[in-house]
């Protein structure tokens, strides 16, 4: 592509060998216009409700202006994407603003899309309306589902048009700009690591594990041989932690590259990703990723492991004995055995799993694989199951099924086996109905951010009605509530949105 050069010098795309970031300039933007401001995250880092509104903020966070005594940067990274080593990466169109103190924390804010930096390779360092509302709603709405991830402050218009396709007919088609700021106690990843192992760097690889164990890790104690290792386990059982999360609620990630990996066992890089709707091992939302499939929904465990393996190789240099490494990763599968089955005995009401309880689940899982069954659906529709089964079990998740037509004698059958099995396992369980119900409405969610929700979202935005931006925002902050206000929006995929799916750009 033959891309403009840069006014700011230090922003010129290079291989960057001797720091950890680069001072970079954000884009000016034409006419920035603020869209949308997380209330929360601007309670959290002391933005009073006069703040966000003013002029200042939204020079501030689309990059026009920056603070006094701020230097923003963009670090520098490496990975593997789609299991092949990709060399240096970096921020290429996120840009560090600065620290902030917030009331529970500290915070790192970025902003996404506001122009290149030294790692923006071949591409402009630029963000699409399209990509931010996705990033902006989705990572607020996972924080309210409780799990791990970076966070969303503002979400603004930048006012220039982006080239992002070129039509059939060779036309260019520009798209909106925007700028998501994010927020997060670190934006580090598993490829700031292995970039420094990659080059011989052992000396930078040290100081970036030493800075992270004293910045964020301090309880491990002071950095040792020892320590990387508690460190390396520590990280180990975040991602686990993480990527139990997503399998309960149905989220798949799309591009689980090193480089999309928090050290801090955050959900970074909101760009293909999707939710389930159908029940299904193999779906991924990534249509880049469609012939292996490597980022399938069944396969995030795995892949949560092979990221691990190779940040342990980075880690390596620093404790060069592989047994303590070894025995780590070889804990995350047994882990993950436990805390799978224990995450669905919770989604299934189950209070103390057993071993035979696998089965219970396998076979679940298989029924809701025979014809097109929407998960969300299913389990939030599960907790009203009654124990002395007054309740038809077809009729309580009637709604959930995509293909009503394809339920034929044979799938009812294996769908009436398992509810008799499940019947049967809840005799051993002493809560009533109601306790039980209310547990499970717990960890499953009865409203989620659906692709197409996103995507009416966006069509709405593009035509400059951005109320179905807050009306998706206000009620994923209570996603494990009732909600009868939002009732519409607990339903199935509507029959045009099958196969839409995100785009990352
Ligand atoms: P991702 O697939 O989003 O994780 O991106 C992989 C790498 O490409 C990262 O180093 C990004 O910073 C960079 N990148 C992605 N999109 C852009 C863009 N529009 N401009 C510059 N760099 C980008
Ligand atoms: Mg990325
Ligand atoms: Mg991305």
């Amino acid at each position: 592509k033959n891309l403009p050069a840069d006014p700011n010098p230090e922003n010129s795309r290079r291989q960057v060998t001797q720091g950890f970031y680069s001072y970079v300039t954000p884009k000016e933007t034409n006419k920035p216009q603020l869209l949308h401001v997380s209330d929360e995250m601007a309670t959290e880092l002391g933005l009073d409700q006069a703040e966000t509104p003013s002029d200042n903020f939204l020079n501030l966070m689309t990059g026009n202006t920056i603070l006094p005594e701020t230097k923003p940067y963009a670090m520098v990274y490496g990975g593997h994407q789609f299991g092949n080593w990709a060399g240096q990466l970096g921020d290429g169109r996120a840009i560090n603003l600065f620290e902030a103190e917030g009331k529970n924390q500290d915070w790192a804010v970025q902003l996404k899309g506001a122009g290149e930096t030294p790692y923006s390779r071949s591409a402009d360092g630029l963000a699409v309306l399209r990509s931010s509302i996705r990033e902006y709603l989705m990572s607020e709405a996972m924080h309210h589902l409780g799990i791990p991830t970076t966070r969303a402050l503002s979400l603004a218009l930048t006012g220039d048009h982006v080239l992002r396709d070129v039509m059939y007919d060779g036309n260019p088609a520009y798209e909106k700009g925007a700028v998501v700021s994010r927020v997060a106690e670190s934006f580090l990843r598993f490829g700031n690591y292995q970039i420094f192992t990659a080059r011989n760097d052992v000396h930078r690889l040290q100081q970036l594990v030493d800075y992270t164990i004293e910045t964020h890790f301090s309880h491990l104690g002071t950095p040792s041989k020892e320590t990387y290792l508690k460190f390396f386990e520590e990280v180990t059982q975040r991602t686990l932690t993480m990527i139990i999360h997503w399998q309960r609620v149905g989220f798949v990630h799309g591009v689980m590259n090193t480089d999309n990996m928090s050290i801090l066992g955050l959900t970074i890089d909101y760009g293909p990703y999707g939710w389930l709707e159908g029940f299904e091992w193999g779906w991924t939302p990534n249509t880049t990723d469609r012939q292996h499939k490597r980022y399938r929904y069944g396969n995030q465990p795995n892949i949560g492991l092979w990221n691990l393996y190779q940040l342990a190789n980075a880690l390596y240099p620093l404790v060069e004995e592989s047994e303590g490494f070894e025995e780590i990763l070889d804990s995350y599968k047994k882990e993950y055995a436990i805390k799978s089955l224990e995450m669905m005995a919770d989604k299934l009401g189950i209070t103390n799993p057993e071993e035979e309880d696998f089965q219970l689940i396998a076979d679940l899982e298989n029924c809701l694989q025979l014809t097109e069954t929407d998960m969300t659906i299913f389990f939030r529709k599960w907790g009203d199951f009654k124990k002395d089964t007054s309740v038809d079990g077809f009729e309580l998740i009637e709604e959930a099924f995509y293909a009503p037509n394809e339920l034929t004698e044979e799938v009812k059958s294996q769908w009436t086996d398992w509810f008799s099995a499940y019947a049967k396992r809840l005799q051993q369980e002493s809560r009533s109905d109601e306790e039980r119900r209310i547990a499970m409405n717990r960890v499953n969610p009865k409203y989620v951010l659906r692709n197409y929700m996103a995507q009416l979202a966006i069509d709405a935005a593009d035509e400059g009605d951005y109320s179905l931006i807050d009306t998706l925002y206000q009620m994923l902050k209570k996603p494990y509530e009732d909600q009868p206000e939002y009732q519409n929006w607990f339903a199935k995929r509507p029959e045009w949105a099958r196969d839409k799916v995100g785009c990352s750009m």
